[in-house]
């Protein structure tokens, strides 16, 4: 699978569509397209477009689309991963750019109690979001939240399967043991916390609102090797 150009819905036009100014140099300068390559190009909100490039400039490429197909690479159904902003911009990047390849629909950063840094790059994250999207054959770019709290999130999404990541607390399931029960199509919604861990009062909101304790094993995993092992816990779920 070749990495797919992006862009936005409002560069398609009548059939054709012009890449945007980074897409093309990096179609015409560094890949080296000319009239009459197919690519394929995205568009972040799950079109997905075979495109004939007619006009390969040094500063525009066009091109007319010859084939189009909906939300290619997408999971079946929605996956919240709300997780706590890290102190360390690069591991919550690493985290955000991975997230995406494992199919999360949304990414929730969460401002906990624990939370050292509770701000981020927004446009930073959504850049390297997109790049993750057309890497990895995906064809909608997940969304980004502002960061808000625990609670907030479990109030936003009450019709989702909550799972609130611990560490510790008796009588937990696996998250892997936790997803059999449900069909592989269900929306949820994973909650990990900061390099710190939740707050006990935290763990309580999330079980008051319905969010089910799991472990991901018997090892203290950093938050982002948490958020991932997570996340891929529902894609392989998803993947059957
Ligand atoms: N509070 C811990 C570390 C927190 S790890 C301490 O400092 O001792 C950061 C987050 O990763 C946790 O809040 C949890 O959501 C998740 N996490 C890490 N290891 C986990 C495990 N084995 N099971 C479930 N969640 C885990």
């Amino acid at each position: 699978m070749t990495t797919a150009f992006y862009a936005p819905p409002e560069q398609f036009r009548g059939g054709r569509v012009m890449l945007p100014p980074s897409e093309t140099r990096h179609a015409v300068r560094a890949l080296r397209h000319r009239p009459g390559d197919e690519v394929v190009v995205v568009d972040g909100r799950g079109g997905w477009h075979r495109v004939r490039l007619e006009h390969t400039g040094q500063k525009q490429a066009m091109g007319t689309v010859v084939a189009s197909a909906q939300n290619v690479g997408e999971p079946e159904g929605p996956c919240i991963l709300a997780a706590g902003v890290l102190h360390k911009r690069s591991r919550y990047e690493t985290l955000v750019e991975k997230a995406v390849e494992l199919g999360v629909t949304t990414i929730v950063p969460l401002a906990t109690t624990r939370t050292e840094r509770a701000t981020i790059r927004h446009d930073r994250l959504h850049n390297l979001m997109i790049a993750a999207t057309k890497q990895c054959g995906r064809s909608r770019v997940p969304n980004l939240t502002a960061p808000c709290s625990l609670a907030q999130v479990l109030v936003r999404y009450p019709q989702l399967t909550a799972f609130c990541c611990h560490e510790s607390g008796e009588g937990r399931a696996a998250l892997p043991a936790a997803l059999q029960a449900i069909p592989a199509s269900t929306g949820v919604l994973l909650a990990i916390g900061p390099e710190g861990g939740f707050a006990p009062h935290e763990v309580a909101i999330a079980q008051r609102a319905g969010a089910r304790l799991v472990h991901l094993g018997p090892r203290r995993l950093r938050a982002e090797t948490a958020a991932l092992t997570a996340a891929g816990a529902v894609a392989l779920h998803r993947a059957g």
